[in-house]
């Protein structure tokens, strides 16, 4: 019996593991990402249920969910050196004189993207991950071996005929795309923006629950190897068979016979570089030869047989015309400078984000004044600086406003927030309008005929307020808007009427409540079974679900002190939206754990923090986030920190190991 779980359990990695490689390396994904969840959520099942079958390089791994408090601080044992900076080509000639002044032979260089994230060295042995370190300062740095696991394209095994130790070092980074999506969010949520995709990739390297780290979608690029005894003559070769053995390297590489195809290289990624999905700041050359290589050797800091060429950042001055202020779906008022319109990095910006208040004050922006522009890592440039020298002498201060510019109302500050509030939730207008489109919207209610414009429109003509109205629409209501055929008026109303079929989380993530987006949505749904029950629920209650604090607990009971807001909600009921959980959400195995609390804490090694918290939901348990003395049990895994401390103190809670606790679902 046991010999076929473990052979179940292999073959599920296995075949896990290709997929995550078709679809990261080979960019040819081979399944549907759900039916990759459901083969993940196979394999954490029986790994959870088997834990004598663990291993550290399952791609359940790659879930996360341990917490780690402090990263250790780890030696090198190549010390990870720094590049040498050019910034033209005459830097670059130079570099070429002295090599040419030690190697006699010809010389070749590889030319490589310079990628803008944080750099990392990983040390496989017998083809698996075992440790990943910051770069630190070169000599020491810290170890992030969990957070790194959760990176979906950096290999957790190896395959092919790979050395037996060494490290293989490169860069994680995070894609515009991704850069936005995080920002999105964080907007959503009420949370301020991250400033560019660097930082927020080494930030993200650092953050303690490796779950978290998991979300930010990082990347890799593998770019160099480095062991005691190297299996190659050249770092080409090196960088080919890296690729084999699962990393992945750089689509953009190119071998350089001479300076000439060097500065060609850098010519086309100068003007490229704008369309990559990822910031770089830069070119990387490389001497090919690793025995040249060698020869040349290291100065104190930068190994002689490599440079980095460094791309000007582009920047333009231009003046300001006017500042101009958006009202979001949540009332988050944005600033947007409108500028005199300039040609930067191929084409004409307009207009820059201003983020907030703070900046407007940081940058000592006045009315009018020249500023310099810069495409940074978003799509959205930004204002830099501003040029004192062409400042009028009595030019004011650009001043913030104090009341909303759609609907009159004064603006409210969350006390440290930087973004101001309309507060006017219910009848200002792009909040309303901005509420139904996230209604519509696709990880929503998902009614895709009815477009942000029709919303509008419908709300101009007083037909629609909130979303519950969409449901008394009629045809004859919507054929005399413009542009609006029988046959799309006819789509809409169907697919109206199909989104009464859309899951209770959806509809509670598209009743657009303050801080809910769709995980906190998906954790609400978990721990109430109805909107009745998240209605009565107490802010005491609502802080016990796991991931749910303060903040979105009280939006939740304003949301629900709204008089406007239970109406709606009856009249969505009354037109049979759902506002209860389906049956097959939630299935439970036994309820040996009924009436019970459970947190988990520590860095988990049988199971995972998630599959760990959904066995206790099958068994009629439930998961909630604080040490308090409405906790039951405290399961403890390595390093458990202050949460250990605190049960102990309460005196109450009992304190279980993993295997303690996996007896207790099993004594049934
Ligand atoms: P700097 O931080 O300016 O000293 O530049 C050195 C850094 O460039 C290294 O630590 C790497 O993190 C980064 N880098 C990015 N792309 C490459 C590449 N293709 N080869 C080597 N280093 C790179
Ligand atoms: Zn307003």
């Amino acid at each position: 019996m046991s010999q076929t779980v473990q052979q179940k359990i292999e073959q599920l990695r296995k075949e896990l593991q290709q997929h995550n490689e078709n679809y990261y390396l080979l960019d040819e994904p081979s399944i549907t990402d759900f039916e990759f969840d459901s083969l993940l959520k196979e394999l954490q099942d029986l790994e959870a249920q088997y834990p004598e079958f663990y291993d550290d390089n399952s791609p359940t791994i790659r879930v996360g969910g341990g917490i780690t408090k402090i990263f250790p601080t780890v030696q090198h044992q190549f010390r990870m050196y720094s590049l040498d900076n050019s910034y033209d080509y005459n830097d670059l000639e130079d570099w070429e004189k002295r090599i040419i002044k030690t190697i006699s032979e010809p010389v070749e260089f590889v030319a490589e993207l310079k990628y803008d994230g944080a750099s990392i060295s990983i040390l496989y042995e017998n083809g698996k991950l075992t440790q990943a370190v910051t770069r630190g300062d070169g000599f020491q740095g810290d170890e992030i071996t969990s957070n790194v696991r959760t990176i979906s394209d950096i290999p957790i095994t190896l395959k092919g005929d790979f050395p037996e130790r060494f490290f293989m070092r490169g860069e994680i980074y995070l894609t515009r795309k991704n850069f936005d999506k995080i920002n999105k969010l964080r907007e959503e949520e009420g949370l301020d923006p991250f400033m560019n995709p660097r930082n927020t990739a080494s930030g993200s390297l650092k953050m303690q629950d490796s779950g978290e780290v998991r979300k930010r979608r990082l990347s890799s690029v593998l770019y160099q190897f480095i062991s005691q005894e190297v299996p190659a003559e050249t770092h080409w070769e090196l960088l080919e068979k890296s690729k084999e053995w699962g990393f992945r390297t750089s689509d953009h590489i190119k071998l350089c016979k001479n300076l000439d195809e060097i500065k060609e290289f850098i010519n086309f990624w100068d003007v490229e570089r704008h369309h990559l999905p990822f910031e770089i700041d830069g070119i990387v050359l490389k001497v090919n030869s690793l025995q040249q290589q060698r020869q040349l050797g290291y100065t104190a800091k930068s190994p002689r047989w490599a440079m980095a060429y460094k791309f000007k950042a582009e920047k333009v001055e231009t003046e300001l015309q006017s500042v101009s202020y958006q009202v979001g779906r949540t009332g988050a008022i944005t600033p947007v400078a409108n500028l005199k319109p300039v040609l930067l990095a191929g084409t004409v910006v307009k207009r820059a984000s201003l983020h907030n208040e703070d900046i407007i004050k940081k940058l000592d922006l006045h009315e009018h004044d020249f500023v310099f522009v810069e495409k940074g890592g978003e799509i959205i440039p930004k204002i830099i600086a501003v040029n004192p020298e062409k400042r009028d002498a009595g030019s004011k201060e650009v001043q913030y406003i104090k009341n909303c510019p759609e609907c009159g109302t004064e603006l409210v500050k969350v006390e440290d927030q930087a973004i101001h509030f309309c507060p006017n939730y219910l009848h200002c207008p792009p909040q309303v309008v901005g509420r139904m489109i996230h209604y519509v919207s696709r990880k929503a209610l998902n009614i895709d005929n009815l477009g942000s414009e029709t919303i509008e429109q419908l709300y101009r003509e007083k037909l629609v307020e909130n979303p519950a109205d969409f449901y008394a629409l009629t045809k004859d209501q919507l054929l005399p808007l413009e542009r609006m055929a029988e046959k799309s008026a006819q789509n809409i109303i169907s697919g109206i009427e199909k989104s009464k079929e859309i899951s209770f989380e959806k509809v509670l993530y598209g009743i657009g409540i303050k801080h809910v987006g769709e995980t906190v949505a998906k954790k609400l749904v978990k721990n109430f079974n109805t909107i009745d029950d998240l209605k009565n629920a107490t802010l005491e209650e609502l802080c016990q679900v796991e991931d749910i604090g303060m903040k979105i607990a009280v939006s939740i009971v304003d949301f629900f002190n709204n008089p406007e807001n239970i109406l709606m909600i009856e009249r969505l009921r009354s037109f049979g939206v759902q506002l209860e959980k389906g049956e097959n959400t939630n299935e439970v195995v036994s309820n040996v754990l009924e009436g019970k609390t459970f947190l988990f804490t520590g860095k988990l090694s049988l199971f995972t923090r998630e599959a760990a918290e959904e066995m206790v939901e099958k068994h009629g348990g439930k998961n909630i986030s604080a040490v308090s003395k409405n906790l039951n049990f405290l399961v403890v895994g390595e390093k458990a920190g202050s949460k250990l401390k605190k049960a102990q103190d309460i005196g109450t809670i009992e304190i279980l190991d993993e295997q303690q606790f996996l007896d207790l679902i099993e004594k049934q």
